[in-house]
């Protein structure tokens, strides 16, 4: 059997379980203030009052380095902070990206004065991020983006059209990876540089693309000769392919990975009751262990980052297995209700959750890598390919 792969058995700690009771009693008091609604999961997620509360907490950089106004505490903190917004569906859309990966960039790549603009921001809840990786024709194979950086005076001129942008109308700032030069035979993933852009000049059209759930999430993003100035520039030109996969992995190893339609497994127990019938229980233990198995696994993940280590290969099996799983949570779930005696009254939430938990979960499977793109990853790191 192949030892290229290993999860640290790692547990949480007490100091993550306590900051647990003390975020599950915030959002109860939030949820019982009527800032949001757990069930209401076609909101738009998007609330600068409520991050700025999340900030005022100190959650937001709790893993970051004190001297850029971070906490300096544990991933597996941090994890429990993620999981625990999560599973209530608190409406984090204003900082989570930030905070998951556009902060740890800036932190590694940009000028200092830009650190002090914008970190202590971000750590307030007042400033929103949007990544501007995928492009018409460049997705999966992010290192063939077009969109092009020209270099002018003091600065670039873009040209081009990201699509995709998770909340980019409702975003502050982007960090945009573009063309500053062509790939070269040696390297085909040279010539791309990452770049801040400050969102809502003129030069900048966000387009909505709205979703068949009629939500929308993400946008297409057109620039016409938008000047950046040459101190936006992130890291070395031409080398960010670099810096833009080692953003990825802050992308694809949390519990928001494998959490997204977890809103239908406690409806389901509750539609149930207390006396499932054999089949229903079993199902449920199926469920559950699965969940546990894997969330084992993804706090492993936080555990080997937060020991230094890369595990990259260990990210994209959790991602991978958890999307399965968020995936399949709905069809399953229909499937053990079927016979259930419950009356209409009692299932009409249940009902609703699985509709919209549905229609979502096509996209589970191509957001933060596709499942081939992963497999392709995992099997690298068997040396199966
Ligand atoms: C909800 C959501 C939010 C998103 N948010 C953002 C965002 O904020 N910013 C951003 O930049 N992008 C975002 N994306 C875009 C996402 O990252 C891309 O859609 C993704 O990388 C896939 O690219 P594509 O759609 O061009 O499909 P393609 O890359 O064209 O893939 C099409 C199919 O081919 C398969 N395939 C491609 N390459 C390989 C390969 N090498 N081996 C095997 N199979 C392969 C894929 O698995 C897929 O099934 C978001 C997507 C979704 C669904």
């Amino acid at each position: 059997m192949s030892t290229a792969i290993q999860f640290d058995p790692i547990r949480l700690p007490s100091e993550a379980e306590a900051l647990r009771k003390e975020v599950r009693a915030f959002l109860q008091d939030e949820i019982a203030a009527g800032t949001f609604d757990p069930n209401a999961v076609a909101a738009s997620g998007f609330n600068r009052e409520f991050s700025r509360k999340v900030g005022a907490k100190g959650w937001i950089g709790l893993t970051w380095p004190k001297k850029f106004g971070g906490q300096e505490r544990s991933f597996l903190e941090r994890y429990v902070v993620t999981e625990e917004f999560r599973v209530a569906n608190a409406p984090v859309r204003g900082h989570f990206t930030a905070d998951r990966q556009s902060g740890p960039t800036i932190m590694k790549y940009a000028q200092d004065h830009i650190k002090d603009d914008v970190l202590p921001r971000i750590i307030r809840g007042e400033c929103s991020f949007c990544i501007g990786m995928s492009e018409p024709n460049s997705g999966s194979d992010l290192f063939a983006a077009s969109t092009r950086a020209t270099k002018t005076d003091g600065g670039w001129l873009i040209n081009g059209t990201k699509i995709w942008t998770s909340g980019a109308h409702n975003s502050d700032y982007m960090i945009g990876l573009f063309r500053t030069s062509p790939s070269t035979k040696e390297n085909r993933r040279h010539g791309l540089t990452q770049f801040l852009v400050k969102m809502g000049q003129p030069g900048i059209t966000v387009n909505p693309v709205v979703q068949m759930t009629g939500i929308h999430e993400f946008n297409e993003v057109v620039f016409e000769n938008l000047f950046i100035a040459d101190d936006h520039v992130f890291g070395e030109i031409d080398m960010a392919w670099k810096q833009a996969t080692s953003e990825l992995a802050y992308e694809r190893s949390g519990p928001e990975r494998f959490l997204e339609t977890f809103y239908v497994l406690p409806e389901l127990v509750r539609v149930l009751g207390n006396k499932p019938d054999t089949r229903g229980a079993e199902g449920i233990g199926r469920l559950v262990a699965q969940l546990h198995t894997m969330r084992r696994m993804s706090v492993s993940v936080n555990g080997m980052l937060q020991a230094g280590k890369e595990p990259t290969l260990q990210g994209s099996l959790v991602k991978n297995l958890g999307t399965l799983w968020e995936q399949s949570l709905p069809s399953k779930a229909r499937d053990l209700a079927a016979f259930s005696e419950a009356d209409p009254g009692n299932r009409a939430t249940f009902e609703e959750l699985l509709q919209f938990a549905t229609m979502i979960a096509p996209k589970l499977t191509i957001q933060g890598g596709t499942t081939e793109v992963l497999r392709g990853i995992i099997a690298r790191g068997l040396d199966l390919r």
